[in-house]
């Protein structure tokens, strides 16, 4: 069985979601996700990237 525990789940997703969430320092902030769903802006939290903006996906 290669079941994947929930904390590896987790961490997954998480670096998944790291991969949509785009600076718009460089992007700019779209109205929509390129999939058609509404995005969120969000404040990066880590301590690496304090007050830098992204937007995600709000489908996701
Ligand atoms: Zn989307």
């Amino acid at each position: 069985m290669d079941e994947l525990s929930d904390g590896e789940k987790k961490r997954m997703k998480e670096e998944f979601d790291m991969l949509f969430a785009i600076p718009d320092v460089e992007f700019g902030i779209p109205k929509r996700c390129a999939c058609g769903g509404g995005i969120t802006k969000e404040i990066s939290q880590t301590k690496a990237d304090t007050g830098r903006r992204y937007f995600t996906c709000k489908l996701r």
